[in-house]
């Protein structure tokens, strides 16, 4: 370890000179009279306020924002009283009046009694990581949303429903409520497809969408796009009785756009296939077996012509 030269031990301008010439901003206050005995001038830089402006611990306390000012004062003073070293991030009010990020890094100095005797640190500007910090959380709440989100209609995905039905699941476990499922499939929307072009396919399902979204309207109702033309409502404290009516206005709802379907060998406009069932989940019964259940009341719909919709209770 090379050993500092007598130039460096002895003159404290060549501190002053290295301290003052660091974008971090160096300042000392005096514990006992809570007043600044010293700030770097590059503070005037940062925040406009001079130099000589900074007296007491009110100046610092005074110039914080003050949503941060409470939680970042308390914590510096009792980390400060204990002697612990600490740093804390806030906003620091400017002289004409922005705001700018600073974390602070607080070195506790004690005198051979122990007894805190000042405290010494340096205050950084983190502006610039704070912003690249809230574009990452805006970002990764954008993500949130879209991966719960079907990019094609807007409504919940696939992941969103597995959520949602494991949660009114259990739910109804407890509760042993009813809980009824919809499964929807659009007939013959391969020759949709295949006649219109995959645009058309594309706005064909969007409003297939929207139109399937209508058809029931509690707050716990979901609907989500499960892939493809399959559609599926999950149905919380809904019997057979109640399940029904909304499967029928599914069917209802989307006759009613009378969307034209010119390749379909059974109608002149676009139809739907529904499974529709109710259960009350055993403590031991899975959601997945359920959702099997009414996948395979779809492709009895299916196989007994289309356009309708094949209804069984499995409650015990
Ligand atoms: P069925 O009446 O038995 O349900 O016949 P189907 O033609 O509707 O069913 P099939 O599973 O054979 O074909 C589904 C078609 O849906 C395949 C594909 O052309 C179309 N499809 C699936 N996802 C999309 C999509 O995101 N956009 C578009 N445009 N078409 C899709
Ligand atoms: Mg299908
Ligand atoms: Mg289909």
């Amino acid at each position: 370890m090379p050993t500092l030269t007598p130039a460096m031990d002895q003159d404290p301008a060549v501190y002053k000179t290295l301290l003052e010439s660091t974008r971090a901003i160096p300042w000392r206050i005096d514990w006992a009279s809570m007043s600044f005995s010293y700030i770097g001038p590059q503070i005037e830089t940062l925040l406009g306020w001079p130099q000589h402006s900074w007296v007491g611990i009110n100046d610092w306390v005074e110039r914080m924002h003050p949503d941060d000012r409470d939680y970042v004062v308390n914590f510096c003073v009792s980390q400060s009283k204990a002697g612990s070293d600490h740093e804390a991030d806030y906003r620091a009010l400017t002289a004409s009046g922005g705001y700018v990020w600073i974390r602070d890094v607080v070195h506790v100095v004690r005198d051979a009694q122990g007894q805190v005797q000042a405290l010494v640190g340096f205050m950084f500007d983190i502006s610039e990581r704070k912003k690249t910090e809230e574009h990452l959380a805006r970002l990764q709440k954008q993500l949130e949303e879209y991966s719960y989100q079907d990019g094609l209609t807007g409504i919940a995905n696939r992941r969103m429903f597995d959520s949602v039905l494991e949660r009114e699941w259990a739910d109804a476990q407890r509760t042993q409520q009813p809980l009824s499922l919809i499964v929807i499939d659009i007939d013959h929307f391969k020759q949709f497809n295949d006649h219109y072009g995959h645009i058309k396919g594309d706005e064909c399902l969007k409003h297939v969408a929207r139109t399937l979204s209508v058809a029931a309207n509690r707050p716990r109702d979901f609907i989500a796009r499960l892939g493809g033309e399959e559609f599926a409502w999950v149905l919380p404290d809904t019997d057979p009785a109640a399940a029904r009516q909304i499967a029928e206005r599914c069917l209802h709802l989307v006759r009613q756009q009378q969307i034209p379907h010119e390749a379909s060998p059974i109608s002149a406009t676009l139809g739907l296939s529904l499974g529709v069932g109710t259960t009350v989940p055993s403590s031991n019964g899975a959601a997945l077996a359920f959702v099997e259940k009414v996948d395979e009341l779809l492709y009895i719909a299916k196989r007994a012509g289309r356009r309708r919709a094949e209804y069984a209770d499995f409650r015990r």
